[in-house]
């Protein structure tokens, strides 16, 4: 079945070549011109991929993203139009899973959505039953880096990719501390460093989902004043 997009971006003539190319490519596209009715097509119409602008009528696309990462797991790529949007968009605890600055190419655009959209068509794919190579067992909490799943008491754990992709480096790694700077060089791929906060963010957020009390974690640990890393007692 073809894979569904939703756009929500207010400026009609991004809206139509977007829907172009990602048409041509084989996507179901469907668009939304303000951040409420992007809020509602989000909801009704479950869409595999979310692309979203940040300046946007009635609500604008940061309490977009939040709104949608409370509620689901959908990929959301946001599209920004200046540096402080990209600030922000790192910063902030949005829970969006990758960003593209316009002008952008549109060559880059589908190759992140297509990236994107395949790592979550990975995550719902999880398989815990047979012991191979790639699977990481940590007591209760598996981490498939085949089919990019995570259980937890063998219920499925809902990761957006980027949650997926540090715990996967941090643990395929284990006990070994590493630096927010180096998390972000290796996780986020930046080789300019972005907002350090975004490690702890997404550390915060794993831990809500796969520590027992994520005050006190016994999976991603901090070691004050050099980093993270993954214990394996
Ligand atoms: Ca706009």
């Amino acid at each position: 079945m073809d894979k569904k997009i939703l756009i929500v971006e207010d400026e009609i003539a991004i809206v139509d070549i977007l829907k172009f190319n990602l048409e041509r490519d084989g996507y179901h596209v469907i668009s939304a011109y303000d951040g409420e009715e992007g809020v509602r097509l989000a909801k009704e119409e479950n869409p595999d991929l979310i692309l979203l602008d940040v300046m946007l009528p009635k609500m604008d696309g940061f309490e977009v993203c939040k709104y949608v990462r409370s509620r689901m797991n959908t990929p959301i790529i946001m599209l920004t139009a200046r540096e402080e949007e990209v600030d922000k968009v790192l910063g902030l605890e949005l829970g969006a899973d990758d960003y593209v600055t316009k002008p952008f190419s549109m060559r880059e655009l589908l190759a992140r959505v297509k990236a994107n959209i395949r790592r979550r068509v990975l995550d719902n794919t999880v398989e815990t039953d047979t012991e191979e190579e790639g699977v990481l067992r940590f007591g209760d909490l598996v981490i498939n880096t085949n089919s990019m799943g995570v259980t937890k008491n063998k219920k499925p754990v809902e990761l957006t990719p980027r949650e997926f992709e540090l715990i996967k480096f941090l643990a395929t790694q284990p006990n070994k501390v590493f630096s927010r700077e180096e998390l972000m060089e290796k996780v986020w791929n930046f080789e300019f460093y972005g907002d350090l906060r975004t490690v702890d963010v997404t550390v915060r957020r794993l831990r809500e989902k796969i520590e027992d009390n994520p005050a006190e974690p016994v999976y991603i640990l901090t070691r004050r004043g050099a980093g993270y890393l993954f214990q394996n007692a």
